[in-house]
Order: C-alpha cells, then sequence, then structure tokens
C-alpha cells in the first residue's frame, strides 16, 4: 500500500514500484539525530518556496521509539561543548524559525536566558531545544524503525526497515543521507553486562542496580564524559567512592581558545578537504585537545578542589588513579573485580566495586554495515575510511542518485565532522548535491 506521500510521489511523476516499496521518496534519511533533523529542517526551508509538484519529496528514519539525544548523559548541570549560534540553522540561515533563540522565544524564557550570560547552554535545554525541533518537522519521520539493509534496484537505492514487531518496509530513494551518528566503544575484551557499561547508558544503568550496589564506582577514560561522570557519581551518591583511571598523568584541560576554534569553521572543512594526507593527519594531532580527551578546565579544577578537601578532611572519596590502565575486569552477580596496572611500574591495585563504567569514546558508524551486497565496493574505501566527495558523497557505481555521508567523514572532512559545529551549513551542502543529482525534483 501507497502511503499518502508516495502517492504524491507517483502524482507528481516519480517512479514507483508497488512490487518492490512500500513508499518512494527523492531523499530517504536513516537515523534522525541533530545531522539529519538539520537537514530536514534545510528541505522544508527549501520546499517551502517551491510549487508542491517540485518539492524535495524525503523521509527519514529513527530506530529509537521518539527523539532522543543521547539521553544518557543528560547529567544535571552539564553544559554544551558548543555555543548555541551553532544550533541546527543559524550558520545556515540566521532569520529561521528553527534558532535556538526562537525555541527560547517559544517556550517564553529569552531574557532569563540572556541574564545567564552564556554562550553555552545546559545540555538538558539543548535537548529539549531539539525534542521541540524534531516535533515542529512536517516531512515524515518513522521512529522505531531501524534500517538494516541498503540495496539497488533499476537505478534507485532500495532501503529494507524493521519496526520493534519485526514488520519489514521498503523505501524506494534517488538519494540516500546516512546520518547514523556515533557507535560506544568498549576496549577490546571488554564485555558490557549489568554493573559494566559505557558511559552512554549511564543513567538508564544506574538506575538498574540494586539500591544498595551504589557504593564504590571506578571510571575509566580521561575526556570530558569520563570527568563529567565522576563529578555526577561523587555528587548524587555522598556515601560512596569514586576511582578514576586515567593513562595520562592528569586530565588534560580542553582548548576552546578562539584561534583553536576555528578548525570547527564551515571554511576550514574546505582548507582541510583540500589538505594533503599528512597535513590532515598533523591537523588532527595538533587540535584534539579541541574535541578528544580533554576537560572542560572549570571541571579540572573543580575535581581537584574536591580531592584536595577530602584528605583536609582525611575522609577520602575522590581517588584519581593517574598513568593507568584496567589489567583485569571480572563482573559477578554482586560486583566488579578490577585491576588496575601501573603504567611506570608495573603495579597493579586490586578493587571490587558495585559498577566500572567505560567512558572510552565513541567511533563513527560504519555504511558498510548497511550497505549490501548489490554495490561494488571495489575503490571506494582507503584502509577503513570511506573516500567521499567535498560534497559528502559515496560515489557507487551504476546509481544516478547519491549517497551521502552526513557525518562520520573526520579523516577527508576534519574534526567539525562528528559534531554540531557544523551542521546546518553541511546540512545546505549535502541537500544543494541531492538536488542536483536528483532528476524529478528542484
Ligand atoms: C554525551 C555527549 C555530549 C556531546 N556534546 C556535544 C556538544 O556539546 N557539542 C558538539 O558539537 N558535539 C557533542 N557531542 C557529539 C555528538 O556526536 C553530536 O552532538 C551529535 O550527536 C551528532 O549528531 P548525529 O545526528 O550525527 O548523530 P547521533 O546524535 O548519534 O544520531 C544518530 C541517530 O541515528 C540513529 N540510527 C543509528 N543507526 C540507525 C539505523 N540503522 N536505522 C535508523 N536509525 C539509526 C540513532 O538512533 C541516532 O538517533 C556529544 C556527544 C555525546 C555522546
Amino acid at each position: 500500500m501507497l502511503t499518502a506521500d508516495a502517492t504524491e510521489a507517483s502524482r507528481s511523476g516519480a517512479r514507483t514500484s508497488e512490487s518492490v516499496c512500500d513508499q518512494a521518496v527523492n531523499i530517504l534519511g536513516i537515523g534522525f539525530g541533530p545531522a539529519n533533523l538539520s537537514l530536514a529542517i534545510a528541505i522544508e526551508e527549501w520546499n517551502a518556496a517551491l510549487a508542491p509538484a517540485e518539492r524535495v519529496r524525503a523521509r527519514f528514519v529513527e530506530q529509537q521509539s521518539r527523539f532522543g539525544w543521547h539521553d544518557g548523559m543528560l547529567l544535571p548541570g552539564a553544559t554544551m561543548q558548543v555555543s548555541f549560534l551553532k544550533d541546527l540553522v543559524s550558520l545556515r540561515a540566521p532569520t529561521s524559525s528553527f534558532t535556538f533563540l526562537n525555541y527560547l522565544h517559544e517556550r517564553g524564557r529569552l531574557i532569563d536566558f540572556v541574564n545567564l550570560k552564556t554562550f553555552f547552554p545546559m545540555r538538558r535545554e539543548f535537548h529539549d531545544y531539539l525534542s521541540w525541533a524534531a516535533a515542529r518537522i512536517g516531512l515524515p519521520v518513522d521512529y522505531g524503525v531501524t534500517a538494516t539493509r541498503i540495496g539497488c534496484e533499476d537505478g534507485k537505492f532500495v532501503a529494507d526497515m524493521s519496526d520493534p514487531h519485526g514488520a519489514m518496509t521498503r523505501i524506494v530513494a534517488d538519494s540516500v543521507v546516512l546520518g547514523t551518528g556515533i557507535r560506544p566503544v568498549l576496549p577490546e575484551g571488554v564485555v558490557a553486562g549489568r554493573r559494566v557499561f559505557h558511559n552512554h547508558r549511564l543513567l538508564g544503568n544506574l538506575d538498574q542496580l540494586p539500591a544498595d550496589s551504589r557504593n564504590r564506582f571506578l571510571v575509566v577514560g580521561a575526556g570530558q564524559s569520563a570527568a563529567e561522570v565522576a563529578a555526577y557519581l561523587h555528587e548524587t551518591y555522598p556515601n560512596a567512592e569514586v576511582h578514576g583511571s586515567i593513562r595520562r598523568y592528569g586530565y588534560i584541560p580542553s582548548d576552546n581558545t578562539p584561534y583553536a576554534n576555528r578548525i570547527f569553521d564551515p571554511q576550514a572543512v574546505d582548507e582541510y578537504y583540500a589538505a594533503p594526507t599528512d597535513i590532515k593527519k598533523r591537523l588532527l594531532l595538533f587540535h584534539s585537545s579541541t574535541n578528544y580527551s580533554a576537560v572542560d578546565a572549570d571541571l579540572i579544577e573543580e575535581l581537584y578542589r574536591r580531592e584536595y578537601e577530602e584528605s583536609l578532611s582525611g575522609s577520602r572519596r575522590l581517588f584519581v588513579h593517574r598513568m593507568t590502565e584496567v589489567a583485569d575486569v571480572r563482573e559477578e552477580s554482586d560486583g566488579v573485580a578490577v585491576v588496575l596496572r601501573s603504567l611506570g611500574d608495573g603495579g597493579t591495585t586490586s578493587l571490587t566495586v558495585d559498577a566500572v563504567v567505560f567512558s572510552t569514546g565513541f567511533r563513527a558508524a560504519d555504511p558498510r554495515d548497511l550497505l549490501g551486497m548489490d554495490f561494488d565496493l571495489t575503490g571506494a574505501y582507503e584502509d577503513d575510511n570511506p573516500i567521499v566527495a567535498r560534497d559528502y558523497s559515496l560515489r557507487l557505481p551504476g546509481l544516478e542518485g547519491r549517497f551521502f555521508l552526513n557525518g562520520g567523514v573526520e579523516h577527508s572532512h576534519g574534526l567539525s565532522s562528528s559534531l554540531l559545529s557544523n551542521l546546518s551549513v553541511r546540512a545546505s551542502e549535502i541537500l544543494s548535491a541531492a538536488v542536483r543529482s536528483t532528476p524529478s525534483s528542484g
């Protein structure tokens, strides 16, 4: 059966085939996090100026049952690492009604926010902004639907989807925009369990711990999330011991100074993309502390102050184990046995804790997980990195339409690729390229 959208598509002349598809669109967005949400807004604003028959027909699918942005880490007081001016639209279209400022206005908080005198809203508030924007989108968004495989038929993309009840759907699309974000990474050999987990599940998993089992924690990692988790556990459970294991000597402050911050500018994408590979690698290394394994200086000071204050009173609860790594971790029904090894003298420390939180980062989703056997990917990858054009498309032979990567292209497009900084500009670049290569639209 064709949906209302697909019916409109067939009326306006787009090719649909009821034998292979339930729906047909010009652009299929897979994943509906901030990246594809920003794209959806760009499409709606593009369509607004066009006659119905000329509009881009787009559809989005999202595996979560409702909009959510890293819900497991919505810690009280945690703030954004990016200016609110780099919201879903402002750098592309500052007069859009989807700006963070308009959100504040509609929520009746604009003047109160101004009095906060900050560029960095709380993460909980930004989550509410993103949810507000997602709810205003008029294009179809199917929540609770997971893309499982993308193939190709008659020169079009054919995407298989499954919903939580196992029902399968197919969507035929001229172009696909993959906005499937990042995947949590655990160290090799570590198996997630009830008491051993990655920080992206923090809040949900803490809720699942027995009430008398929140007395001692280990947080592994030296980045912003690790420091936030350590601070959160320390203040939320006032009798709990919190141990941090970091490979470094100390937490390193994140660099948010203005010259370094330019690495996130839209123009930096052009400069980075055009640079030779060795210069790209060098730039990532020089400026990794703008984003990776680095912590807000204020939070570092705060953690140190807490540890110092406890050492004065003689009742220590916060322990940062510098130059250590996890040598062994064994989850039991009532706790976790951990061995920390010193990277200096090799000595070990055994700890029994209620839970271990690995704040060990993320990696970009790999498009090959979705691309089926229909595609010849010879020459589409170098090592494990997709070879992506400046307009974010991965060229796949035999197709008129394009396959775009809306994120996960740090190796070719630079540090902003997995962040919010450049979302709105990237969305308009992808939309322009998709419209150019879609014969039935624009
Ligand atoms: C705790 C935390 C805080 C952060 N804070 C900041 C910050 O302050 N500033 C900043 O710039 N960046 C920040 N980041 C980086 C983060 O990557 C970006 O904020 C943002 O999430 C990128 O958006 P995205 O849409 O590319 O990816 P995601 O937000 O990861 O969204 C991808 C979506 O795709 C869905 N999906 C995945 N696979 C499928 C599939 N097969 N079918 C259907 N749906 C699928 C997922 O459910 C998800 O909703 C933070 C990251 C974390 C973890």
